[in-house]
């Protein structure tokens, strides 16, 4: 079981899974990245158009790896790493995540999993993770950058449309606290930031906590 949590949250496209991830390896810690549950929830839902919510939740079976260099994730055995990344998931996932028995379900799948980790720590990112998942958490951030900066991060991936990236938060914000840092959660604007730098600030995060 990990005994350091380093706890991530932030809006879309701030670049939080990737910066989180490379901190990760740099600390040989593990790596949760909470939105692919939601994501993998989506996924479920569209697949099965006739389910209603109980029965999504009771037979939603999904595995994801917590290793950083090695993200895959399987739904009921099947590999959705990718698919969980089209506009066709991130155009409906903030509708699923505003449900509260999906809510509890990731929360409980959160901790969970962050419970089974074998490495020394883990790094987790999410919405919710400095303030209801794992408030308690060593490290607690809220990575950020503007929204134009955003933008163009995503728009590199081209994973959604500019609209859905901001309705998307419009609505996450309404059910997660990520756009304000809560008390005792150090704000992290990776604005003028490179990749690097924005990775060094937050193993810096670490560090400080880590050697205490
Ligand atoms: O981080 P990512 O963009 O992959 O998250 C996808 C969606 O999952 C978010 O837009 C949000 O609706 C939901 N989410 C959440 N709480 C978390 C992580 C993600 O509500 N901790």
């Amino acid at each position: 079981m990990s005994e350091f949590v380093v706890a991530v949250d932030g809006p879309a496209g701030s670049g939080k899974s990737s910066v989180s991830k490379a901190a990760a390896v740099e600390k040989d810690f593990g790596y949760l990245d909470t939105g692919a549950g939601y994501r993998a929830f989506t996924w479920h839902a569209i697949s099965n158009p006739g389910f209603d919510l109980t029965q999504l939740i009771e037979t939603f079976e999904y595995e994801i790896s917590l290793d950083p260099k090695n993200q895959r994730l399987t739904l009921s055995g099947e590999d959705i790493t990718e698919v969980i990344r089209t506009p066709m998931v991130a155009e409906r996932v903030s509708e699923f995540a505003r449900n509260l028995r999906v809510r509890k379900l990731q929360l409980e799948d959160a901790r969970a999993r962050i419970s089974k980790c074998s490495k020394r720590g883990i790094v987790v990112e999410g919405r919710d993770i400095t303030t209801v998942v794992k408030p308690d958490a060593q490290v607690r951030v809220l990575l950020t950058a503007s929204e134009s900066v955003r933008l163009k991060r995503r728009g590199l991936e081209e994973t959604e449309s500019a609209e859905n990236l901001k309705e998307r938060d419009q609505s996450d914000s309404k059910v997660a606290e990520f756009l304000e840092p809560a008390a005792g959660v150090s704000l992290l604007d990776t604005t003028d930031l490179d990749f690097q730098q924005s990775v060094a600030a937050l193993v810096a995060l670490i560090d400080a906590e880590i050697n205490v």
